[in-house]
């Protein structure tokens, strides 16, 4: 869990307006999950569409051409498991796998 001071109400933009864009990548929001995908490799067809679909950005291409989930960004919606056609992508429960 982190340890980071939150912003009293006083601090924050009138109506939480996001001001800066691009700064959810300042923010670990692995603890929010209760589910997180996880990829079978052997039936990912790398048709890209859980990249696509995912609203985080947590999927992420490596190198090799191999689908991964950066879980320091997923918050564990399903959503990639639901774009999956050859469901490649199982929700699994967090202390699970
Ligand atoms: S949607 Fe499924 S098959 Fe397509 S790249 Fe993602 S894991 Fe692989
Ligand atoms: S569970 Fe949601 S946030 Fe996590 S990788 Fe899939 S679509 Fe992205």
């Amino acid at each position: 869990m982190s340890k980071r001071r939150l912003k009293g109400w006083k601090e924050i933009p009138m109506g939480g307006m996001v001001t800066e864009p691009g700064s959810s990548v300042e923010f670990d929001v692995s603890a929010w999950r209760t589910f997180k995908p996880v990829i079978d490799q052997s039936k990912c067809t790398k048709c890209g569409l859980c990249w696509i679909y995912c609203p985080e950005a947590a999927i992420v291409i490596k190198e090799d051409g191999r689908y991964e989930v950066d879980l320091t960004f997923c918050k564990g919606c399903g959503i990639c498991e639901r774009a999956c056609a050859p469901r490649a992508i199982t929700m699994v429960k967090e202390e699970s796998a």
